[in-house]
């Protein structure tokens, strides 16, 4: 492996592609394995390269097709698995220096180049007054949050940021470059709109934008005897949000020592028409904060003020439920067993952990469908649900198999409860999904026979299936 590995570098280098190389000696390649947002997805690939135009994608890819060995594919490096991401064997295709983005008056999207993160396209369109559904946090990498879905303050209004993609330009295993969108391989642009890196690599989306306006919203914090009404206000927010789509909630507990003593409940609402405390938000009002951050403010500003700290050992898992505050109300006991437990295994400094419930009603999907479907299969879903991503966090690696254990057993747990109760879903977010879940499996029978013949279509050759082994993969479903 490491073998080839190494003739997979020399490779690239005797095609005339030297100067986008990096090995582990320079000090760039040092750089960009530490700009992973996770420090566990990391894996030290034995040489990076760097393509800088769509035509240096299509000549890396016509190498590293045919040479032996494997690759990994990176745009922002969010993706917190081992294996999302990097690889250690093989070569890295790392999209980071390919950073433009441009707004278009006349037909009024953004081309975005994949190396960016949101803020840099929020900061470009907002010069424009303009707005797209992009991520809650500045840092995150645009390519895999709109190749897997991505869940926006802006959902409500606009679907999800996949469904905003107005065209993808997508260089293929063979090295062609193709573009994808409503006329032109319709196949291909429904496919990318929530099956991740399975056809080719995106050097280019063209975004819908919005007339955009300031936000108002932030965070507040409570203690714990909030949780009650706070669980009730997350259910009826959920059930009552096709009413007021443009507004968002997130109800988030934490435990990390380093920013509180215990268990911390906090709440997220945003209203993204600038709305100061909009009607939709009167019942997580009601309940009084400790403290509160609620401002009006740019997108930028918001997506800039709330950021989990990067650089740290993360194991996500996400599920999704029917909206129940039984289920709810579970899972916040669940997560309290799971921080006790973790205090007697671990000393309390040497963990965090967080336990989110974002608001996914069923009207979500009514936007994906009228702008040409995506292949998540959130319209068949009938009931408004609720997004839960778990999140355990360690600072050595030592402690890594212990928190991955019990992240997979709380999950496991959830699942267990929410069944029993009949108030499961099945659905598993490709983009907070654990690399040992299988969110395209959960997509449904019709979306993942979809998913399998685009990607033989498109890469017939099956080098994206055999020769990218990191991220989630219809091969394996
Ligand atoms: C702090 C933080 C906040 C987040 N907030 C949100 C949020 O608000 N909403 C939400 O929905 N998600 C959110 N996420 C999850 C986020 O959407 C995913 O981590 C997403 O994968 C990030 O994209 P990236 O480009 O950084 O991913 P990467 O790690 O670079 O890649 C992810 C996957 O996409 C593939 N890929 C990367 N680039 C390309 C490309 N150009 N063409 C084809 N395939 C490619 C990779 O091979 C990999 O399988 C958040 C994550 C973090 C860590």
């Amino acid at each position: 492996m490491a073998n080839e590995a190494n003739a997979q570098c020399d490779a690239l280098v005797a095609a005339g592609l030297g100067s986008l190389v990096l090995f582990p000696s320079d000090s760039a390649y040092a750089a960009r394995e530490a700009s992973y947002w996770a420090a566990n997805a990391r894996l030290g690939p034995t040489c990076i390269v760097q393509p800088k135009t769509t035509a240096d994608v299509s000549k890396v890819l016509l190498v590293l097709s045919i040479a032996p060995g494997n690759f990994a594919v990176r745009s922002g490096g969010h993706s917190q698995w081992a294996g999302g991401s990097d690889i250690h064997d093989g070569v890295t295709i790392d999209l980071g220096a390919m950073r433009n983005a441009s707004y278009d008056a006349t037909t009024q999207l953004v081309s975005v180049q994949p190396g960016l993160s949101w803020v840099d396209v929020y900061e470009e369109v907002e010069k424009y007054g303009r707005g797209v559904t992009g991520g809650r946090e500045s840092t995150v990498g645009i390519a895999g949050f709109l190749t897997g879905g991505g869940n926006s303050y802006f959902t409500g209004r606009y679907g999800f940021g996949c469904d905003e993609v107005a065209n993808f330009e997508v260089v293929l295993a063979t090295g062609q470059v193709v573009n994808a969108n409503k006329k032109t391989n319709p196949d291909l642009w429904k496919a990318l709109k929530g099956g991740s890196g399975n056809f080719g690599i995106v050097t280019r989306f063209d975004l819908n934008t919005f007339p955009s306006t300031d936000v108002w919203g932030g965070m507040s914090i409570y203690n714990s005897s909030a949780t009650e009404p706070l669980i009730k206000a997350l259910v009826d927010f959920t059930s009552n949000n096709k009413n007021y789509p443009q507004d968002a909630h997130i109800l988030i507990y934490q435990y990390d020592p380093t920013a509180g003593s215990d268990i911390i409940v906090a709440t997220s609402i945003v209203d993204t028409y600038g709305v100061v405390n909009a009607p939709a938000f009167a019942e997580i009002q009601a309940v009084q904060p400790l403290v509160a951050d609620l401002e009006v403010r740019t997108m930028s500003n918001l997506a800039s003020a709330f950021v989990l700290p990067a650089n740290q050992r993360n194991i996500w898992f996400t599920l999704t439920f029917k909206n129940d505050a039984a289920v709810v109300q579970k899972v916040v006991d669940l997560h309290e067993q799971l921080v006790a437990d973790l205090k007697a295994a671990l000393p309390a400094s040497d963990f965090a952990t967080r336990c989110l419930f974002q608001p996914l009603p069923a009207f979500f999907a009514d936007r994906s469908v009228a702008q040409g479907g995506n292949v998540l299969g959130l319209d068949s879903q009938k009931d408004d649900m609720i997004l839960w991503l778990g999140n355990g966090v360690v600072y050595s690696e030592a402690n890594q198999p212990l928190m991955q254990s019990k992240m997979a057993a709380w999950s496991s747990a959830i699942s267990s409860f929410a069944k029993a109760q009949g108030k499961d879903v099945g659905f598993v977010y490709l983009n907070y999904a654990d690399g040992s879940q299988d969110p395209l499996s959960t997509y449904g029978s019709a979306n993942i026979a979809f998913i399998r013949k685009v990607a033989a279509k498109y890469d017939p050759l099956a080098v994206f299936q055999r020769k990218v082994p990191g991220g989630f993969k219809i091969s394996r479903i």
